[in-house]
């Protein structure tokens, strides 16, 4: 961290604005604002510094400033000369002022107008009323405080009124809708910690392409579990001081077998934490999300599923290979080229009309092969190979099913990557593919 971010109250407390001119007629705007007394003055003498908190420099003589900024550095007294980030020990960040909430971003003096256009994004995103909302909160912290102790049970209350009636109604202005709202769930706020467990997919491996339900439970979670494939971005989206337990799930290589996963899931939960169980792709695809429900279900423990964008949809979007398409596939099918019990069954899976799409397939691509052939299907049926598809990362391999068969397993570098085979993807239309 280059600065450290730190908000001053100076009510009451004196600040030295030294210049004068337009940039500095709107930081005096601000300090008053905050409620400080301002003393100016127009060229530097050490005695201006005597009871003042806070220096800023604008608009004078460069050796005023570059005095002013020596003095303070010599007395501790943190000072901003504007646009001078060589003289300052304190920022100026950019800031939204929803009173009594404070949001402030800067670029450390490296990009103010990055720093601009971040609060702007930010300022989009806020809720309406913010300021009403923390009010809200304000009135009511030690009425909550005193019927919620612990501290897990009042940050979860907390969570679900600022996002619900109370804060709606102190949005609208209706302060006394809100303090009522607010009075009835506190009446019926749970005083014991309930865990629950939350099977949330992450996507291909993109942040973006996470949903915004997984990426508000990421931010709410106290344990995070996790397999390797696909989550970094989702975890550098998670809440910083959530716990982390990565169960690395690789083919044959189990970090953690599945029994000993269930059974984590489910002590976590009965120490009443928020788990988000975080899987690549879809949970219910290929996933285990279904033997992990059924493990919770068995143990009485609520769980909630979050769909995720899954491998063959990003991995087509990506391509720009149309899943189905009215002239060539009617159906298309999700499938694992390799099975607990091993070999692969797929022959029964060739019609025309179906996109396949083979998930687990690479290390299999001849089994896989002999086993459409079998089926009835052509070696010159269209196909792809797609290696971490919806990625930045995201290659592509296009030709036929005997090509994948020649050059995938020495095409393919880390992977993970998909099989797509089928009359549909013949019709690949790279110039729409989406820009990963
Ligand atoms: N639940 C996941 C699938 C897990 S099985 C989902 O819904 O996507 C793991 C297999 O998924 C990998 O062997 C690979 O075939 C496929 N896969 C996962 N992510 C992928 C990606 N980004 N690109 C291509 N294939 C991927």
């Amino acid at each position: 961290m280059q600065h450290f971010p730190v908000f001053l109250d100076l009510r009451g407390q004196t600040a030295l604005l030294l210049g004068s001119g337009e940039q500095a007629e709107a930081k005096a705007t601000l300090l008053a604002a905050a409620g400080a007394a301002i003393r100016r003055a127009d060229s530097f003498t050490p005695a201006l510094l005597d009871g003042i908190v806070l220096a800023i420099g604008a608009g004078t003589a460069e050796a005023e400033l570059v005095a002013l900024a020596a003095a303070c550095r010599a007395r501790g007294i943190p000072v901003n000369v504007v646009d001078r980030p060589a003289l300052c020990s304190a920022l100026l960040p950019a800031i939204i002022d929803r009173a009594p909430m404070t949001i402030a971003v800067s670029s450390g003096g490296a990009a103010p107008v990055l720093a601009r256009l971040v609060r702007q994004k930010i300022e989009a995103v806020l809720p309406p009323g913010l300021g009403l909302i923390a009010a809200l909160a304000e009135r009511w912290k030690a009425a909550i405080r005193q019927r919620l102790p612990a501290l897990g049970p009042r940050r979860r209350f907390l969570e679900q009124v600022l996002e619900g009636e109370p804060s709606r109604r102190a949005a609208a202005g209706d302060a006394a809708g809100a303090d009522r709202a607010m009075a009835a769930a506190l009446a019926s706020a749970e005083e014991r910690p309930r865990g629950m467990v939350h099977l949330v997919g992450a996507g291909p491996g993109a942040g973006d392409l996470l949903t915004l339900r997984a990426l508000r439970l990421l931010g709410e979670a106290d344990v995070i579990v996790h397999d390797r494939l696909g989550c970094e971005d989702a975890l550098g989206m998670a809440r910083r001081d959530a716990e982390r337990i990565f169960v690395g799930k690789r083919r044959g290589d189990h970090c953690l077998p599945q029994d000993g996963i269930n059974a984590l899931l489910v002590r976590l939960a009965r120490e009443g934490k928020r788990v988000v169980r975080l899987k690549g792709g879809d949970p219910l695809i290929f996933g285990r999300g279904g033997e992990e429900a059924e493990a919770l279900a068995a143990a009485g423990i609520p769980c909630e599923v979050v769909p995720g964008v899954t491998a063959a949809l990003a991995c087509a979007a990506g391509a720009g290979i149309p899943l189905t398409h009215r002239d060539a596939a009617r159906a298309v099918t999700f499938v694992t080229g390799h099975r607990r019990e091993g070999g692969v069954d797929l022959a029964g899976l060739v019609q025309p009309g179906v996109t396949l799409a083979i998930y687990m397939g690479i290390a299999m691509l001849r089994p896989i092969h002999d086993a459409l052939l079998a089926g009835g299907m052509s070696p010159a049926m269209p196909a792809a190979v797609i290696e971490r598809g919806g990625t930045p990362g995201q290659r592509v391999l296009r030709g036929t099913l005997a090509e994948m068969l020649a050059q995938a397993p020495g095409w393919v570098t880390e992977g993970p990557a998909l099989l797509l085979v089928g009359e549909a993807v013949g019709r690949a239309t790279p110039a729409w593919a989406s820009a990963a």
